[in-house]
């Protein structure tokens, strides 16, 4: 059917690779395009003997003129942005200048403000539409099928829905005392910001970790969960008509939170740079360098991920309750593409969602998030390619 030039060769590019080698009526050809060709070769080499061919590039994708070059080259239906969220503008820039799609699973946040925000994406929409060429954003897990789940609540089960609270469980041990399961400065920046939810069209602020519940998930027990802003929140509070409250929760154990007090105690969180034997260096960026790489976890990682949203609304005039999740086991992924379950789970929407615009199941120029379009087609490719869903009408709900 097509070409995607994947940007990256981390954890979820890695996954996404895999999958799109697996799905080879749809990906004849990849191009796999890193900062570090080495990564991309090895990527290649662990992949090779499927039908769909792979090659591989170097780039720079701070670099727009080189993005533009290499999509020159390959010519592909699609670029999958699978590096950081940093590099999603000059990449969108790329696209535009080729007139190619574009897909990403994280928002663009500028390097030295810690602050992830759909605003900066959003601001290409009448672009893409002129070019008629669509950006997808946001086709991970969460985000990602936690919005293909709320469209699909809202298309199925609910006549209003007036809250979502979207619960992501870790139940998984990679015997490290402190690691993170995807990019540690993503993930660190993340995860010490302010919390924030969406209630009777407002944000509320919270400070980080101040909001804690506990929640008994199917398939890994009891774990302490934290509320945190996230991006969904954002796209979802727009997208989701007459919503009142939405709130995001993810588990920590009790070692990754101490650790990481430390570790922010000390000063190594920060994303100021500072003057290290005459060079300038951001903290965070050197403790990137020394905590264990996160597409090193799979093999000792063990355990599972509960990753799903429930919802409370009205149907028929009466109240309802829905519980929409996926329970995936690090173990299995790692047998089946060489990765602990984050990556997989973030890795196998990416490839869904590329599907759906090179098949042109969800082409439609402009630029979009993900509850935008059909989720009837994403749910079943979810169920087909390595992420099936549960549901439940009597879920617990979080207080
Ligand atoms: P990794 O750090 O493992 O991989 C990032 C890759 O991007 C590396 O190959 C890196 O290359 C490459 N890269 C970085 N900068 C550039 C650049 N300027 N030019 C070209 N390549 C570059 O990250 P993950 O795979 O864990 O995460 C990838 C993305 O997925 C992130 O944006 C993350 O936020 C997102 N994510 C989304 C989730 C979701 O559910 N929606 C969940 C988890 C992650 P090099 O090795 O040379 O630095």
């Amino acid at each position: 059917m097509g070409k995607a030039l994947i940007i990256g060769a981390g954890g979820v590019a890695g996954v996404a690779a895999h999958k799109c080698c697996q799905n080879s009526e749809v990906f004849e050809e990849i191009c796999i395009a890193s900062r570090t060709k080495s990564k991309c070769d090895a990527l290649k080499a662990a992949l090779d003997g499927g039908k769909t061919k792979v090659q591989t590039a170097q780039v720079d994708a701070d670099n727009t003129a080189e993005l533009i070059a290499l999509i020159n080259r390959f010519k592909p239906d699609i670029v999958m942005n699978l590096a950081l969220p940093y590099q999603d503008l000059t990449i969108m820039d790329a696209c535009l200048a080729t007139k190619t799609n574009y897909m990403d699973t994280a928002n663009y946040e500028p390097p030295d403000t810690a602050k992830f925000e759909y605003k900066w994406q959003w601001a290409y929409r009448k672009r893409f539409e002129d070019a008629g060429i669509t950006a997808l954003l946001g086709s991970g897990f969460d985000p990602g099928v936690t919005g293909v789940f709320s469209a699909y609540a809202q298309k199925h089960h609910f006549d209003k829905i007036n809250f979502i609270d979207i619960l992501d469980a870790n139940g998984g041990d990679h015997g490290y005392p402190f690691a993170t399961n995807f990019n540690p400065e993503i993930n660190i920046r993340e995860v010490t910001a302010n919390g924030s939810y969406w209630e009777n069209g407002v944000w509320v602020e919270t400070a980080p970790m101040q909001i804690k519940r506990e929640y008994d998930f199917e398939g890994i027990g009891k774990r302490d969960m934290y509320l945190l802003h996230h991006e969904e929140l954002e796209s979802l509070a727009q997208n989701i008509k007459g919503i009142k409250r939405i709130r995001f929760f993810m588990t920590f154990g009790q070692s990754y939170l101490t650790h990481l007090r430390c570790l922010q105690n000390v000063g190594m969180t920060s994303i100021e740079p500072i003057e290290f034997e005459g060079k300038k260096i951001v903290p965070l960026q050197f403790l990137k360098a020394v905590l264990p790489d996160p597409a090193s976890l799979g093999p000792r990682t063990v355990g599972k991920t509960n990753i799903g949203c429930i919802f409370q609304g009205v149907k028929d005039g009466k109240n309802k309750n829905y519980y929409l999740y996926n329970i995936c086991d690090h173990q299995e992924c790692y047998k089946e593409v060489g990765s602990q379950a984050i990556s997989y789970t973030t890795g196998v929407p990416a490839m869904i969602g590329a599907m759906m615009l090179m098949t042109g199941k969800w082409c439609r120029p402009g630029v979009y998030n993900v509850e935008e379009f059909d989720p009837d087609p994403f749910m079943d490719a979810l169920n087909k390619w390595g992420l099936p869903w549960q549901e439940s009408f009597s879920p617990v709900l979080v207080d």
